[in-house]
């Protein structure tokens, strides 16, 4: 496998308010938003993080784009520590490693013309000017806008929700870069829309041979779009693998928990369902042990103790349970 990403033992920790408690007893609480994360995306493959909000997937997902500087660890991109890169090393980066965001009703400035939204990454990445038009021209055909006069006039709410989540992806395909990273890149459109967008994107993968990293808190879309699947859990990985099996045979308790509150259709369907009650605990005082215990309907003695390393069970899966 030639790695596009390689996350090593990567984390992001931030400075938490402190209470009252806190300042008498002399603490400064931490949040460890991402802690100890490894995953590598081969050249071309399609995976996606999914969690609970507060899992550490957006985290991720910036620190993979060097959005954020990571507190240890590191990401490399095609072999280079991405952490050190300035000025026009970045820059040449930032060509080859672009962002779907996630509200199209935001992504866009208003005020600029759907052309003028366009020509400004290719202004600011340092493309040379002969070139735009082409860029353009070929972007928006691929997302199934043609006929770029029509559209390079126009303004943001002259569009609909569909057609602007259209205008955001050809803006990151502009560029022709390797690696596509989307941020629950249809969570705001109308569910209408929705398969229309996801397929658009897979065909972009498909043919300019893009490597992509989906996060989102939906296991379905996840699945509908992705290889591979790596679910997070308070700042760590717990399961990594190809989806067809992280779906069909979720090992970690929290995954099985995950495929039974979702419609994923043709899933084993003699799987135990393993519905978890309560929410993700306060990331400033993670639990001992395994972070998943208070929630874990399997939970034994051990978990509480024990930090179970994320390790091979089989058929290309990575699993941090004790008990599988
Ligand atoms: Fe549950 Fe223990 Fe496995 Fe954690 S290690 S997921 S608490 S059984």
């Amino acid at each position: 496998m030639v790695a596009l990403i390689e996350a090593s033992d990567l984390s992001r920790h931030f400075a938490a308010p402190r209470s009252v408690a806190d300042m008498l007893a002399g603490r400064r609480p931490t949040v460890k938003a991402v802690d100890g994360v490894s995953f590598a995306l081969a050249k071309g493959e399609t995976a996606g993080i999914v969690g609970e909000s507060g899992c550490g997937k957006t985290t991720t997902a910036r620190l993979v784009l060097r959005l954020e500087r990571p507190s240890g660890g590191a990401v490399r991109f095609d072999g280079t520590d991405i952490s050190g890169l300035e000025g026009a090393a970045l820059k040449q980066f930032r060509r080859r490693a672009q962002l779907v965001f996630q509200n199209p009703f935001d992504a866009l400035n208003p005020r600029l013309s759907v052309g003028d939204s366009l020509r400004e990454p290719l202004r600011n990445l340092d493309f040379p000017r002969a070139e735009w038009d082409a860029r353009i021209a070929h972007a928006l055909t691929r997302v199934k806008l043609p006929d770029p006069s029509r559209w390079l006039t126009r303004y943001p709410h002259e569009l609909s929700g569909g057609q602007l989540q259209r205008v955001v992806l050809a803006r990151a395909i502009l560029p022709e870069p390797a690696l596509l990273v989307a941020d629950e890149p249809v969570s705001m459109l109308d569910v209408s829309v929705r398969a229309g967008i996801l397929n658009l994107m897979r065909e972009a993968r498909d043919t300019m041979g893009l490597a992509a990293l989906y996060i989102s808190h939906d296991l379905a879309l996840i699945r509908y779009v992705c290889d591979r699947t790596i679910v997070m859990y308070l700042g760590r990985v717990v399961e990594d693998g190809p989806t067809h099996e992280v779906v069909r045979h979720p090992r970690h308790p929290y995954t099985r928990a995950l495929v039974a509150a979702v419609p994923v259709p043709r899933v084993n369907q003699n799987r135990d369902a393993l519905p978890i009650k309560g929410n993700v605990p306060d990331a400033r005082h993670p639990p001992s042990g395994c972070r998943f215990r208070d929630r874990c309907p399997q939970a034994v003695l051990r978990c509480a103790t024990e930090d179970p390393p994320l390790r091979a069970v089989g058929n290309g899966v990575l699993a941090a349970c004790h008990l599988v």
